[in-house]
């Protein structure tokens, strides 16, 4: 992405936060954009809300090395507000690309933004979530960001159950 000049996020980034993990993985998370943690590290989840993803990657059996890891957005919102539609229009082609690339088996995609984007869907998480859709050749399924889930302790539940589903869908062979 080089100095990515694209959108007006730029202009506030301390890094751009690609994305990170097995460029082979049968399993790629989709989040929003990076947080204040990420902007300074440069990855993406590395903050409380991915210290949630990891432990959620633990509970199916994974590691967090073994899937990739990305966002809408590479570059952090001010204030972490939701990405505005100028910026998600400016960075998608490169998750697109990423997803192009990785051909997972399984797209999770992380809280709204991500489902929008990746789907297509405006309907609200609580009624989609754990339902697969179909993303070319990969499989893909929505469920509550964890951020959301360290807000509002009860959807733990969902993201859960949501989690269990995945590790379902990837024992198949
Ligand atoms: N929230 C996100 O959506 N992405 C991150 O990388 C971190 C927190």
């Amino acid at each position: 992405m080089g100095d990515c000049q694209r959108c007006k996020l730029a202009g506030g980034r301390h890094t751009i936060v690609f994305g990170q993990g097995n460029p082979h993985a049968d399993l790629v998370f989709v989040g929003e954009g990076p947080g204040a943690d990420e902007d300074e590290q440069g990855l993406p989840f590395v903050g409380r809300a991915g210290q949630l993803l990891n432990r959620m990657i633990q509970m199916i059996g994974m590691k967090r090395e073994e899937v990739y890891i990305c966002n809408v957005v590479k570059c952090r919102p001010p204030g972490n507000r939701t990405p505005e539609k100028d910026e998600v229009e400016a960075c998608s082609p490169f998750l697109f690309r990423q997803l192009e690339a990785i051909k997972p088996r399984l797209i999770c995609c992380l809280g709204a933004p991500a489902v929008r984007t990746v789907l297509g869907i405006k309907e609200g998480i609580t009624k989609i979530h754990g339902q697969f859709y179909d993303f070319a050749t990969s499989k893909a399924l929505a469920t509550v960001h964890p951020a959301y889930v360290l807000r509002n302790a009860r959807e733990e539940k969902i993201l859960r159950e949501d989690f269990e589903k995945i590790r379902e869908f990837l024992k198949e062979k």
